[in-house]
């Protein structure tokens, strides 16, 4: 018997978190925290574990919306085995601290208790890391059975991988935030090579028209002629990204073209956080396979954001600046730039990821010279006189290259998960015309589906 019951992250692209029991291992893949809430709201609904077998948590990739809710997961169920690839043990290590300070600022804690430096410090050295292509055995002292798990590739940040779990002759395979194409550093994902049973996979792009994604290198090529021009007028650049993903393809592919000419070489300041993941791109570059291995991302000369005085210093030369958060959250680096950028003719602000529609980030993307914009309720008007560029460097796959993950790994069962009811309609329908015989889910969250 297995059973599949999301937390969390059905239906949205929120704290995603999937419950299964496979003959009663009980195995939870996810623990994410919801971007866009706070408090017990932005945890997956733990409590509908409680009778249920607990085992392991598998954790498919470092992002907030995978991992986050780990500590919490494991406070409420400490005999819980944490297993990650070894790069998203060590981003974990630094993200999962970072996030303390964050929700200090977020929450009260006389309400909502958050954890302590030292509880992530023993939850980390608690997580048992293996490799892509490792096999790795789940089983339980309440069950006779066993389940043969592996991570794979994922091609969507480092470390990041897909999981596949086999039970006697069942194989079910969760892609996580997948990714088949390559991204500047990534390579693209590795898939199973033998047929899948169920596969669990991500929509985040089932709404998403691919006629105006462009291929990688050729976004690069818009992206740096349109530097060029901003740099070239005397303006400053300002591309917010993630800490972790973006950043790094970013400074890499920024770097690579100054290197081709392709970039007029100015300053490029980096700041925070993602310096430090920098670091973990850097130490894995053999090991996870990235593209670029001569390229030390530690090496590519960049100004600290934190030793500015005056954010006014970046509009007297042009410059480059790729700050967090990816979506201009309020109080982030990016979001108290794009302020300034705002009010400033000369320079521009270009968004290179997706913007979740109740971030400023959004009603910056969306918005153009002229515009009177209100980014937050505490914010007055701005009139926008910087120019605003949109591209697209996708960490996920297209619509149709998750259609083409049921060509090829032939699953009789699909469960739909990480994206919005349109993207979820989109997929299912598509893969229905495409192949009437599947049976497929759009997963609910709090709803399970029982497999014989
Ligand atoms: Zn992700």
């Amino acid at each position: 018997m297995i059973q599949f019951l999301p937390l969390g992250g059905a239906g949205e692209i929120g704290a995603n978190c999937y419950y299964l029991n496979i003959n009663d291992i009980g195995v939870i893949l996810d623990c994410g925290m919801h971007p866009q809430k706070t408090g017990l709201d932005s945890l997956p609904k733990f409590d509908l574990l409680e009778d249920k077998p607990t085992d392991y948590v598998l954790i498919s990739h470092a992002h907030q919306d995978h991992l986050n809710a780990l500590p919490f997961l494991i406070k409420k169920f400490p005999h819980l085995k944490i297993i990650t690839t070894p790069q998203t043990r060590a981003v974990a290590e630094l993200t999962l601290h970072n996030a303390i300070s964050i929700l200090k600022r977020q929450v009260d804690e006389s309400e909502f208790e958050i954890y302590s430096r030292d509880e992530v410090d023993l939850l980390i050295k608690s997580i048992n890391y293996k490799s892509y292509n490792e096999k790795f055995t789940l089983d339980s002292l309440n069950s006779s059975a066993k389940v043969e798990a592996e991570f794979l590739n994922a091609g969507h940040i480092i470390g990041s991988a897909g999981i596949l779990l086999t039970f006697k002759d069942k194989r079910i395979f969760f892609t996580g935030d997948i990714n088949l194409s390559s991204q500047t550093l990534l390579p693209g994902a590795n898939l199973p090579s033998e047929k899948i049973d169920i596969l669990i996979t991500e929509a985040t792009y089932g709404t998403t028209d691919s006629s105006i994604i462009n291929e990688w290198e050729k976004e690069v090529d818009r992206f740096s002629s349109s530097i060029n021009k901003v740099i070239n007028n005397g303006g400053s650049v300002l591309i917010p990204v993630f800490a972790l993903g973006k950043l790094q393809e970013m400074l890499a592919t920024i770097w690579l073209q100054m290197q081709r000419n392709k970039i007029t070489r100015v300053d490029i300041y980096t700041g925070g956080i993602g310096n430090k993941i920098n670091r973990i791109y850097d130490y894995n570059r053999y090991v996870v396979n990235l593209n670029q291995k001569e390229l030390l991302l530690y090496e590519i000369p960049q100004k600290g954001l934190n030793e500015l005085k005056d954010f006014d210093d970046l509009f007297k030369i042009p410059s480059i600046i790729l700050a967090s958060s990816g979506m201009m959250v309020e109080s982030t680096y990016s979001f108290m730039l794009a302020k300034r950028w705002l009010h400033n003719k000369d320079s521009a602000i270009f968004t290179v990821g997706y913007m979740d529609p109740s971030t400023p980030g959004s009603i910056i993307e969306s918005a153009r010279k002229g515009d009177k914009i209100q980014l937050t309720k505490k914010d007055r008007k701005i009139e926008v006189n910087c120019e605003v560029k949109n591209f697209r460097f996708s960490a996920h796959s297209k619509r149709e290259e998750l259609v083409l993950l049921v060509n090829k790994l032939k699953p009789n069962t699909v469960i739909l998960v990480h994206g919005d009811k349109e993207a979820i309609d989109w997929m299912g329908a598509t893969i229905l015309k495409q192949h009437p015989g599947k049976k497929v889910y759009a997963a609910e969250n709090f709803r399970e589906i029982i497999f014989d």
